[in-house]
């Protein structure tokens, strides 16, 4: 018996050698018992707030809202908070754990590299050795990322096996923790992986919804009537949600990646395409995963590094079925097309894995009333996209 539920519906669960199971039980103990304690949560918040930046503004969209001509559209900024997204929340939180547990040293995989970042932003500043798994492919085109993590003081550990991207390098992470578990914790980036993993990522991002709740509330007065996020492993996507997922009155909203369009097959949308789509076992839990006809994972393709992974966290699986969230997709084009459009009428420029959100947006906000709110995450910068951008838009 797991101290939190293991499962979301018929999905999550523990699916790891039994050489991991006292690791786990070992971080959802730690876990529990730091969220009931007043001193932990206090370093938390304090870390939150003078660290990280917290809390990250609201800022309403006025000249995006005028522009599409229905709903009025307010950013959630977690653009602002320190390393340029929401992934330093969870960082921060489980690097405390790591503290908490008497270990010393975190394993992290990372493809785009912003995890890897966070990671090792955290373990400089709470003083552990920080060890980023990293495909050759992604050290290649993320050269700014490495240099970043090697200056905090991360080692950087190329991985050749597979495809040599993220999944490769996860399987990599996992290998060194079984070897190091003693001392060391696998620091996650995604509300992904074996229970306690989806729970605790989660309540590390739950940040982002509670503060974002009582934002909307103050400058608006009530609540809004749709949260748009976008939707890689899920983290930043649940943490808003999380926020508004009893006010039933709010509608959920979840962007996949469309890549050049599901047609095409090239993609990361887990839950667009049913030709490819399947509920299977991945990295430790079970969700929808991006197969092909052996049950082999499928190759992925985004413009955006953040959101091209074949698997989903497990409770946006459960919470598609029992729709109390709905997902949908963005392609390549329709991203960068916000993105472009973000940059103009609001002078922010957004992460490619939250233009998916905004392209959302867009599609939407003129379908409804000027008397109502979308919510959307930004949930980072794009400063780590300009390359990208720069050879897509030909600018
Ligand atoms: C990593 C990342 C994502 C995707 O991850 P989630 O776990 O789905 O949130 C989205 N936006 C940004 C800016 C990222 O860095």
């Amino acid at each position: 018996m797991t101290l939190l539920p293991a499962k979301f519906g018929i999905y999550g669960g523990q699916f790891v050698p039994e050489t991991l199971m006292p690791a786990l039980i070992e971080l959802e103990e730690a876990f529990v018992s730091a969220q009931n304690d007043a001193a932990f949560q206090e370093e938390f918040n304090r870390l939150m707030a003078s660290f990280v930046g917290r809390p990250t503004p609201l800022t309403y969209a006025k000249r995006l809202s005028e522009k599409l001509g229905g709903a009025q559209i307010y950013l959630k900024r977690e653009d602002l908070a320190h390393t340029g997204a929401h992934k330093i929340n969870n960082a921060l939180g489980q690097a405390l754990l790591v503290k908490r547990m008497g270990k010393r040293r975190i394993v992290a995989e990372t493809g785009a590299g912003q995890h890897g970042v966070a990671s090792a932003t955290a373990a400089a500043l709470l003083g552990l050795e920080c060890v980023v798994y990293m495909g050759v492919v992604d050290i290649a085109r993320q050269e700014p990322n490495v240099f970043r993590m090697k200056l905090l003081g991360a080692e950087v550990q190329p991985v050749t096996s597979g495809t040599q991207t993220l999944k490769d390098a996860i399987n990599e992470a996992i290998r060194d923790w079984v070897t190091n578990v003693r001392d060391t914790h696998y620091l996650l980036g995604s509300a992904l992986g074996p229970h306690p993993y989806p729970t605790i990522v989660r309540e590390f991002q739950s940040v982002i919804g509670t503060e974002a709740r009582e934002q909307v509330m103050m400058e608006v007065g009530h609540l809004p009537d749709t949260v748009i996020a976008c939707v890689g492993g899920g983290s930043n996507a649940i943490g808003i949600f999380s926020g508004f997922v009893k006010d039933d009155g709010v509608e959920l909203i979840g962007v996949e990646a469309g890549g050049n369009g599901i047609a095409s097959g090239k993609h990361a949308a887990r839950f667009g395409d049913p030709s490819k789509a399947r509920v299977g076992v991945i990295h430790g839990t079970r969700t929808y995963v991006l197969q092909d006809e052996d049950g082999q994972i499928a190759e992925t393709h985004s413009v955006s590094a953040g959101l091209d992974y074949a698997a989903v966290g497990p409770e946006h699986a459960m919470m598609r079925d029992n729709e109390r969230a709905f997902y949908t997709s963005a392609t390549d084009e329709e991203a960068l097309d916000a993105f472009q459009t973000l940059c103009h009428t609001e002078g922010i420029i957004p992460a490619l894995e939250s233009s998916h959100a905004v392209a959302e947006v867009i599609k939407r906000a003129p379908t409804m009333r000027k008397d109502q709110v979308i919510l959307v995450n930004l949930s980072g910068r794009g400063d780590k996209d300009l390359n990208t951008v720069i050879k897509e838009m030909r600018i």
